[in-house]
């Protein structure tokens, strides 16, 4: 199982990372740590952009993340235009990384606060399709 099936518009097949998605379809949002100098990403990368070492170890993004900041979109770019208005929200948690998702439809945007405490959980889209979105902690 590659990218093709992640998100609303496909991905090139990223053989590299591609387990991402399987950990995903098992309900596990996957991060790589570079076992040579440490540096965090997400999404995950196989090889690490400031040593440029290949030897990187997955990990679960597990922790409760923190709200940094978010933006309401009212409209949407190519392949989410029906999915408008959504809430885009960049969220830091303790494993070192950041993720920018959308925040689950059950929180409203009444209900935001900064530093509020959220999860990362894989979410089922139409058409079998997968990605991953926040959820309050
Ligand atoms: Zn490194």
């Amino acid at each position: 199982m590659g990218f093709e099936n992640f998100g609303t518009v496909s991905f090139t097949a990223e053989a590299k990372v591609a387990d991402f998605i399987t950990q995903l379809e098992a309900g596990k949002v996957m991060a790589t740590r570079c076992r040579k100098c440490g540096g965090s990403y997400f999404p995950p990368k196989a090889d690490c952009p400031k040593c440029l070492s290949s030897d990187v170890e997955w990990f679960e993004v597990k922790s409760q993340g923190k709200l940094l900041s978010y933006t309401v979109v009212n409209y949407g770019p190519s392949g989410f235009e029906n999915d408008a208005p959504y809430i885009l929200a960049l969220v830091k948690f303790d494993e070192g990384i950041q993720i920018l998702a959308r925040l689950s439809r059950d929180i409203e945007e009444k209900d935001i606060k900064m530093g509020m405490n959220l999860t990362v959980n894989p979410a089922k889209l139409p058409d079998n399709r997968i990605a991953y979105e926040f959820r309050r902690a």
